[in-house]
């Protein structure tokens, strides 16, 4: 059988996760990417987020010193801080590297756009040359991404209108951060700036932060960033922002005006598809500019893919490297059914504030809102002795199973560790566990993981 030819556009987690997948399984893997391989997710977005949310916590645990019977001051290092976020993401493209070429993917450094239906041209650089290289291919992969959205009333500067890529760390830390958006990018920003120090206003265009999530969980959070001195502005949409010398003002819908020192936008993101030739070759976009695909990710085109963000699926780094690696497999001709892990409404998520937030499957007003009868069990981390040990029992663990059959359906955490501990029920969504599962399992004690056995029962 001749060998597989496929080219992949783009080197993020949904990229580099299928280039590996599907050289393992034999294909000739060509993966082209314009930053590094890695990607958004490592250049600018998950990693360096959670790095300085990392600073951020260990500066709130200084803080909060003199509870856990210690004296301890901590100052922010910001040239300390820039050189650890590259040095984590220097391994990390290390190892990512080492992987790919040990599995004898070829990585070409450059800009893709597609040439024909089968043919993808590269404006090579450094250190894949420079010049134009057309690469033929039986399957064709778009792994291009998505990058902030900046709602035409802005105009980003790089210094004081930001975009959440203008923050790692940004060029100063804001005296007063005026934050555009409070779904999961806003809220972790404004956690983040809160506890390396700057003052921080939330703009929450309706009435709850984090709209989609549950308002129960949502209400922990909002509580503890008004305990924390945020200012959430409710109601608050913005339309313009203006710029005067070191001051920002924004302006909203309603008349209102912010000033602060910063302003930053985290207002969703848009597809990468500019200049890659798709219409042309009769690939569909929706409306937004998404790439049009099916449950398993493939275009109006029968070789070419879209994956991860650029698919408008859930835009999160684990959703497109599963995708990465499950079309990798059915491109090879391992599936020919809708696959299972493809399921997105079984993906847990998470959301990187104090306290933390993690949810995966069915929610509470969900199954509301659908009749759906379910079972719902919900412990506090105030009953929890590792919690207490820690100094933050704050939130609780909440489990929805099926009340005839126990089998779990969904579950939201919030608390210390709440992205950790989501795992144990997205096992038990996924398999089809159920609650007596999670209760008969011997868990360590004192742990925060013995609440999930409790909210079980
Ligand atoms: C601030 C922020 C924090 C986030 N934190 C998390 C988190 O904690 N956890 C999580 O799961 N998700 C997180 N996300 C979402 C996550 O970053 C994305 O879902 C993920 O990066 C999508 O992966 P991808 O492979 O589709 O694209 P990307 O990571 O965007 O990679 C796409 C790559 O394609 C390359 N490319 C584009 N066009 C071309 C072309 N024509 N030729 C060659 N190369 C090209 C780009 O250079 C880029 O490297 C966060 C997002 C943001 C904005």
């Amino acid at each position: 059988m001749p060998t597989t030819r496929l080219v992949i556009i783009g080197g993020g987690p949904a990229g580099n996760t299928c280039a590996t997948v599907a050289a393992t399984l034999g294909a000739e893997v060509t993966l082209v990417e314009r930053e590094i391989v890695g990607g958004a997710a490592h250049l600018w977005d998950c990693i360096p987020s959670k790095a300085l949310i990392a600073t951020g916590g260990e500066l709130s645990e200084l803080r909060r010193a003199p509870e856990m019977g210690l004296r301890a001051e901590g100052a922010l290092d910001v040239q300390a801080l820039k050189l650890r976020i590259s040095s984590i993401q220097e391994q990390l493209h290390a190892s990512l590297t080492e992987l790919l070429n040990s599995q004898g993917v070829r990585l070409l450094s450059g800009t893709a756009r597609f040439k024909d239906e089968h043919t993808v041209v590269v404006e090579t650089e450094a250190p894949s040359g420079g010049g134009l290289e057309e690469l033929e291919a039986d399957f064709i992969v778009i792994a291009t991404g998505s990058r902030p959205r900046v709602p035409g009333f802005a105009k980003v500067d790089g210094e004081r209108i930001l975009t959440t890529r203008d923050c790692y760390p940004p060029p100063e830390i804001p005296q007063h951060a005026i934050v555009i958006g409070s779904g999961v990018t806003g809220v972790e920003f404004t956690h983040m700036f809160d506890s390396l120090g700057s003052k921080v206003t939330l703009l929450v265009s309706r009435q709850q932060v984090l709209p989609i999530k549950d308002a129960e969980v949502a209400s922990v959070l909002e509580e503890a960033f008004l305990e924390r001195g945020v200012a959430l502005l409710k109601g608050a949409r913005a339309s313009a922002i203006e710029r005067d010398g070191d001051i920002v003002r924004v302006h909203c819908e309603d008349g209102r005006v912010i000033e602060g020192s910063h302003a930053i936008l985290a207002v969703g993101s848009v597809p990468s598809t500019e200049g890659l030739g798709l219409s042309e070759i009769g690939v569909e976009l929706d409306d937004a500019g998404y790439v049009v695909v099916n449950h398993n990710c493939v275009s109006s085109q029968k070789h070419v893919y879209a994956i991860g963000d650029v698919s408008g699926k859930l835009p999160l780094s684990s959703v497109a490297a599963m995708q990465g690696r499950k079309i990798a497999e059915h491109l090879m001709g391992m599936h020919n059914r809708p696959h299972r892990n493809l399921d997105y409404d079984k993906a847990a998520s998470a959301v990187f504030t104090e306290p933390e937030i993690a949810d995966v499957g069915l929610a509470e007003a969900e199954a509301f809102a659908s009749g759906r009868k379910i079972r719902v069990t919900k412990v506090p981390f105030t009953a929890n002795a590792k919690a207490l040990i820690k100094g933050d029992p704050r939130g609780f663990v909440k489990i929805v199973s099926d009340p005839a059959t126990g089998v779990v359906l969904g579950g939201s955490i919030v608390g210390g560790n709440a992205a950790e501990l989501i795992g144990v029920i997205a096992l038990a969504v996924t398999a089809g566990l159920t609650v007596t599962d999670i209760v008969d399992s011997l868990l360590v004690h004192p742990t925060l993981s013995e609440s999930l056995a409790a909210a079980a029962s």
